[in-house]
């Protein structure tokens, strides 16, 4: 078949059109996605400003219920130390939500500063079972920490941040068990890094949300309508712990309880002493 000079023509055309009609989707998608990034920025900005402007209040309320418990305005029953106790143990959870909020778009932004420093890990162990006792003993589980005799537990890490990562673990053990136990312990497996669990005897996770529970956002159906919180929590944890070289994960079964354990290598320091 012979091409005539008008079938060329037509052809070229249709080509030309195509190129146009091309462009002008690319350019409208580039804007769209220019403007879907932007509005992820001012919404990631909005929760910024948000969450900081609801700190100062609550350190705030904090500060005075504290002062209340130690009498400085006058006796406290101890059926009202008890209602202060769960005010405080509200209170330090929605410190611990709000510290979520801000520390999630500081790392994905790559805008929170480490401040890196040697750690005893048994000590972080310990003060966390102080912080979460009162509130554990109020719901009546039994409350402990596990540390072997002789355990090598000095890990580089920022500590503060990884007391967030420890107080996430422990937070939610108390807060998903309602009867049993909620027990911290340290081991070190043999790599030359040491672990800390978080053993509960709550209500447990199927090995389906297992899958989904380190993602942002994400909480398990059956327990997020009973309880506050952001699903921030175990996401925040995994990207710190990766961040200071460790590993992060969960034991678990439906009705079999929890363990949520991370592992951090063990710091130079402690290697050469050992
Ligand atoms: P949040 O506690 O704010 O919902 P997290 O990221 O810390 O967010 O936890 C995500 C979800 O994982 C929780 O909503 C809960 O459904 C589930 N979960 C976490 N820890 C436990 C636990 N110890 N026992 C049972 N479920 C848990």
């Amino acid at each position: 078949m012979q091409i005539s000079q008008e079938h060329l023509l037509i052809f070229s055309v249709i080509n030309f059109i195509l190129l146009i009609i091309a462009i002008v989707v690319a350019v409208i998608s580039s804007r769209k996605y220019g403007k879907i990034k932007e509005i992820d920025k001012e919404k990631d900005e909005f929760i910024s400003m948000a969450a900081h402007e609801l700190r100062a209040p609550l350190t705030a309320i904090k500060g005075y219920l504290s002062m209340i418990v130690e009498g400085d305005a006058g006796e406290v029953s101890t059926k009202a130390r008890g209602f202060l106790a769960d005010a405080s143990a509200v209170n330090e959870r929605l410190v611990r939500l709000v510290n979520n909020m801000l520390n999630v778009s500081r790392i994905e932004q790559g805008r929170l500063v480490f401040q890196m420093d040697n750690l005893h890990l048994a000590r972080a162990a310990r003060s966390a079972l102080d912080t979460f006792r009162a509130e554990a003993e109020r719901k009546g589980l039994e409350f402990s920490v596990e540390i072997p005799e002789k355990i090598s537990d000095v890990v580089y890490v920022d500590p503060d941040k990884l007391d967030e990562v420890i107080a996430n673990l422990v937070s939610n053990a108390v807060k998903f068990t309602n009867k049993g136990s909620v027990k911290i312990r340290l081991v070190n497996p043999e790599n030359g890094a040491v672990r800390l669990e978080v053993i509960d005897s709550g209500p447990g996770i199927s090995a389906e949300e297992q899958k989904k529970l380190f993602r942002k956002f994400y909480r398990v159906e059956s327990t997020s309508g009973k309880t506050i919180g952001t699903g921030l929590g175990l996401y925040i944890c995994k990207l710190l712990i990766e961040k200071f070289n460790g590993k992060i994960g969960l034991i678990s079964g439906e009705e079999k309880g929890s363990t949520f354990w991370f592992e951090l290598p063990l710091s130079k320091s402690e290697l050469k002493a050992s």
